[in-house]
């Protein structure tokens, strides 16, 4: 049995924040769950993935968040409790949804999991999903440790049933990505059959609907600021009248500072972890026993907003700051030393210098963001500079293939987020009068590119569109897709052939490629290109990486045989593929980790580079 299932409370497991969340949501009971996967919420649905048959919790990897969104939630609508995740991004295509399900409403418990991104380790942006909670009128959750993330999970379970609304559970990199130790709660049954007595003149939007229950939104809100004011996860620790307001991950930093600047006796610190809608009276009372008050928190400044308004609401004026003079900024991750100084900065106190640790790592060499040795993106790539050079604008999509934008493969001119592509495609070629080639995954083809190539289509745009169809969803873990050959898997889900779509939709030409036969690919795009008006060229070609989860592969690896090398490097300057390497001045091919996909034997013009044969 996953030792995620284990019925033995008190049991303490070390665990990954992202399974705690999990944990938190079997303890409840949860039946239904979806997720699109985005770093750092992925292990979320990677782990409801591996236990869903033995759970009996349904589970799905949705085309894209909005999608994941309405299937989770209408299992709630029906009594049923569901968990939908994601990457604070993915918010936004829900958005449209979540903001309406708000006035909807649940019956079952539902929760909604927004991984947000501080510093974007992996994303292209670090906005501020309570914001989210402030938008919709929906109560946010802010764990600081993994301990409470679990708990947390669960608990919005509960007070989602009791608000009869989701509840959001905002987390940030450092809990999704870290380990910590839990104690295991019981695990509540789980109803898996909803019901959903038909009330059209509740449950269809329509203005005369949504004016009541808009009005319900908001008597919700004033129930759930009653509890957040009696809320176990706002509390108040520490004694003095210096005070510090803080939530989330920043909560750790600020204790340890306290601790470091011997201050524990003289700062108060109230810790929000129910930070949507504010607890009103609790912090109105700390304003009045602090003498100065300074707000940590990462990113935007909400808390700090609140806690002025709130002071400005009791006629309050001592010194209450966060964000600016100075202190934090609202870009970035915090980091435990950054948060000792301001700390000590703010409460003029010395801040001692700690001593390095010496640990002895050497220094990790930096490299540029490349793709895996063997990628068939790079293949794509190639063939696409071959045929074309820099004639046309490139317009690119977020997954691995971004990995192609530094030089010399330089395939992406503008990328912007999820599914923008092809639509930036169109008005680039419309504004520009000049050939536009677009590239998406297939993944992020079905999650928000299918509107934009209809578009396309519809509208006459002379672009073509280069869907990189390598069978599944790479840069978050490999996760399938409507296209991924499920079997692989070891479950029997129908596949959506891409190319069928496209012909269906009525695109006059459409070629599929297959980027290793490099000679016959760069032909391919050249006829592709050349035609007047939308053209899409499918190049498919399995992830090797993926590939590798599910299939024993032979090993063949590659050398340079010096005696017809003209060290030229055509090979290193087309490919940039990591398996090259100097050796003094002599191009040279590492055997571990070459996959031999042969794409530099096509392009060295001297034949020089060939396979090794065992023992040589
Ligand atoms: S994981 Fe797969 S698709 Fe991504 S860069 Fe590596 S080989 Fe290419
Ligand atoms: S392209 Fe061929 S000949 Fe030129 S450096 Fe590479 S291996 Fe040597």
């Amino acid at each position: 049995m996953n030792e995620l299932l284990l019925d033995s409370p008190g049991e303490k497991m070390l665990m990954l924040g992202n399974e705690a969340i999990v944990r938190g949501a079997i303890e409840a009971g949860a039946a239904v769950a979806t997720c699109y996967p985005g770093t750092p919420s992925s292990e979320i649905g990677d782990t409801f993935f591996k236990i869903q048959k033995e759970s009996g919790i349904y589970f799905e990897y949705a085309i894209n968040e909005m999608v994941a969104l309405e299937v989770a939630a209408a299992a709630a609508i029906a009594g049923v409790r569901a968990m939908c995740s994601m990457k604070h991004v993915g918010v936004n295509v829900a958005a449209d949804f979540l903001m309406s399900l708000a006035y909807e409403g649940v019956k079952g418990g539902f929760v909604l999991v927004s991984a947000d991104d501080p510093s974007m380790f992996s994303s292209q942006n670090e906005q501020d999903n309570r914001m989210y909670g402030k938008f919709s009128g929906l109560p946010v959750l802010e764990p600081s440790s993994i301990a409470e993330a679990k708990e947390m999970a669960r608990y919005a379970f509960d007070l989602s049933e009791m608000l009869k609304e989701p509840v959001i559970l905002r987390t940030t990199t450092r809990i999704n990505h870290s380990t910590g130790v839990i104690s295991l709660g019981p695990i509540a049954g789980k109803n898996s059959q909803g019901s959903f007595p038909k009330e059209p003149l509740r449950n269809t939007l329509i203005p005369s609907v949504s004016t009541k229950l808009h009005k319900l939104l908001l008597a919700n809100w004033e129930k759930a600021a009653g509890e957040s004011d009696q809320s176990p996860y706002n509390f108040v620790s520490g004694e003095g009248k210096l005070g510090i307001i803080t939530s989330g991950v920043s909560f750790n930093y600020v204790s340890d500072a306290l601790q470091d600047l011997a201050l524990t006796s003289r700062v108060s610190v109230l810790r929000i972890g129910f930070s949507h809608p504010l607890p009103d009276r609790l912090i109105k009372d700390f304003i009045a026993k602090c003498e100065k008050i300074l707000v940590v928190e990462e990113l935007e400044p909400y808390l700090e907003e609140g806690v002025k308004v709130k002071a400005q609401e009791i006629g309050s004026v001592i010194p209450i700051k966060g964000k600016g003079d100075g202190l934090f900024s609202r870009a970035y991750e915090f980091s435990p030393s950054m948060v000792r100084k301001v700390i000590a900065s703010y409460f003029g106190v010395t801040c001692p210098t700690k001593e390095a640790v010496n640990i002895d790592i050497p220094n990790i060499p930096q490299r540029p963001p490349n793709l895996c040795a063997g990628c068939p993106h790079r293949a794509t790539y190639a063939a696409m500079r071959q045929a074309c050079g820099d004639e046309p604008i490139y317009t690119n999509d977020i997954g691995c293939y971004t990995l192609g934008v530094l030089p010399p493969l330089s395939m992406s001119d503008l990328s912007v987020c999820m599914g923008a592509s092809i639509g930036m495609g169109s008005g680039m070629g419309t504004a520009t009068g000049r050939k536009v080639v677009s590239f998406i995954g297939d993944s992020t083809f079905f999650h928000a590119g299918i509107p934009g190539l209809i578009n396309a289509l519809h509208n006459g745009h002379n672009q073509t569109v280069v869907i990189m169809d390598n069978g599944t969803t790479s840069m978050t873990g490999f996760q399938p897709d409507p296209g991924t050959a499920m079997e692989n898997m070891g479950f029997n889900n129908l596949s959506v052939s891409i190319e069928a779509l496209v012909n269906g939709i009525g695109v006059k030409h459409v070629t599929v490629v297959k980027p290793f036969k490099f000679k016959k690919t760069v032909e391919q795009i050249k006829e592709a290109i050349a035609f007047p008006g939308l053209s899409v060229i499918i190049s498919r070609e399995i992830c090797p990486m993926y590939e590798k989860t599910f299939k024993k592969q032979e090993k063949r690896s590659y050398f340079v045989d010096h005696s017809k090398c003209k060290n030229h490097r055509v090979c290193l300057n087309t490919l940039a593929c990591p398996a090259f390497y100097l050796e003094g001045e002599q191009v040279e091919i590492d055997e571990a980790s070459c996959i031999g996909c042969t794409l530099c034997v096509q392009v060295c013009p001297e034949n020089a580079i060939r396979l090794k044969k065992i023992g040589e």
